[in-house]
């Protein structure tokens, strides 16, 4: 029954955007535009002939360092049993102890779990929501990838009714300016044109203060968004269960955060309605699914970050209904493509994740490693 990886190959890539995107961040003059997302993969190979993938990314700045440090652990991989995700982990995370259990670190090892993850359920023949135990076989989904700050509130609406038209079920804008009313006129221009039904939240990507978000949250409760995401700094855990006690709107974060303890204060201190952890960046489906046991515990939902690809699976596989992120930024780094309609994402009924890598991804690769076991 036991199985042993007999390969470990890591590759870098940078997927370009079809255009570069402005969020709250750039607003304020803290971080450029976002031109393209880096992509750090993992492909285990095992005795048995199976396969796993899994991947990590970064916006901006940081795959170069989980690339170094997934190439110093990785050769431990060899000859370990597969299937056993959790002490494969331990191992990886004990290999590189000194640099910690958050950040870049752990974000390299997520790329293996994702893997790891991947590999088991295609040894059981199941999507991983099904190995998992899935609730539903489809998972609501908003859009983010058509409502940043760049985008003439012309360009944000003709792209929201494209994204309605498609299928998805609700649409996110980014907020966040240094000028409120701007934030204001816009959103107040998107519920006008999508109409009442269409669930709406905004995203202002950590840049109010205290009083700013309160302002802002006060302003908008009339207009029943889904909820409010990052009105803070993604630190500010206190700052957070405030507003969040003063607000009918809920309030979402959670994706910045990349270690479990840090998204487990969230959930200690009541910090957000809506949790909303990220598979690659806290390190992989492993911890993942620990914090997002913790906060259906505390009655939180869980809506995860990005990376539909992945986290399709983990939002059939949770107790609570509730939705997944439509950016589409990643799929030219893949064959498949995802089936929305309904205002739903369907899980794919592929095993695994049910993701294979395009012959195409090869012209955006920047490095690529391979550590295989002796007579391998
Ligand atoms: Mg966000």
């Amino acid at each position: 029954m036991s199985d042993r990886v007999e390969s470990v190959r890591f590759r870098r890539y940078a997927v370009p955007l079809p255009s570069p995107v402005n969020d709250a961040k750039v607003a304020t003059g803290r971080q450029r535009p976002l031109s393209r997302i880096d992509v750090l993969t993992c492909e285990v190979t095992t005795a048995d002939g199976l396969g796993g993938l899994g991947f990590s990314y970064t916006t901006r700045a940081g795959t170069p360092a989980q690339y170094a440090h997934a190439k110093e652990v990785g050769e431990r991989l060899l000859g370990q049993d597969p299937s056993d995700v959790g002490k494969v982990y331990d191992l990886l995370l004990w290999a590189g102890a000194s640099v910690g259990r958050s950040g870049a670190a752990t974000q390299a090892i997520s790329a293996v779990d994702v893997a790891l993850w991947d590999l088991k359920a295609k040894r059981a023949g199941l999507p991983l929501a099904k190995l998992l135990g899935s609730f539903r076989d489809v998972v609501r989904t908003y859009n983010t990838s058509g409502g940043y700050l760049q985008a003439p509130i012309e360009e944000v609406k003709a792209r929201a009714t494209q994204s309605i038209e498609s299928g998805v079920g609700g649409i996110k804008i980014k907020v966040g300016q240094p000028d409120m009313r701007e934030d204001l006129r816009r959103l107040a221009a998107v519920r006008e044109h999508l109409g009442e039904e269409v669930p709406l939240m905004v995203d202002a990507n950590q840049q109010w203060d205290r009083h700013s978000a309160l302002r802002f949250g006060r302003a908008v409760e009339e207009l029943g968004l889904v909820w409010i995401e990052e009105p803070l700094d993604a630190y500010d855990a206190e700052g957070h269960a405030r507003l969040a006690d003063a607000l009918d709107t809920p309030i979402a974060t959670g994706e910045m955060l990349s270690s479990v303890p840090d998204l487990v204060r969230l959930i200690d201190l009541r910090a957000c309605d809506v949790l909303q952890p990220d598979v690659p960046r806290a390190g992989g489906i492993t911890p993942y699914l620990k914090v997002a046991a913790l906060a259906d515990h505390a009655g939180l939902q869980v809506a995860p970050h990005f990376v539909m690809e992945i986290h399709v699976h983990l939002a059939a596989a949770h107790p609570r209904d509730s939705w997944v992120e439509h950016i589409e930024w990643l799929s030219p780094l893949f064959n498949e493509r995802l089936t929305i309609e309904g205002g739903r994402m369907r899980v794919p009924d592929r095993p695994g994740l049910g993701l294979s890598v395009a012959d195409e991804a090869a012209a955006w690769r920047l490095d690529a490693v391979e550590f295989r076991a002796a007579g391998g």
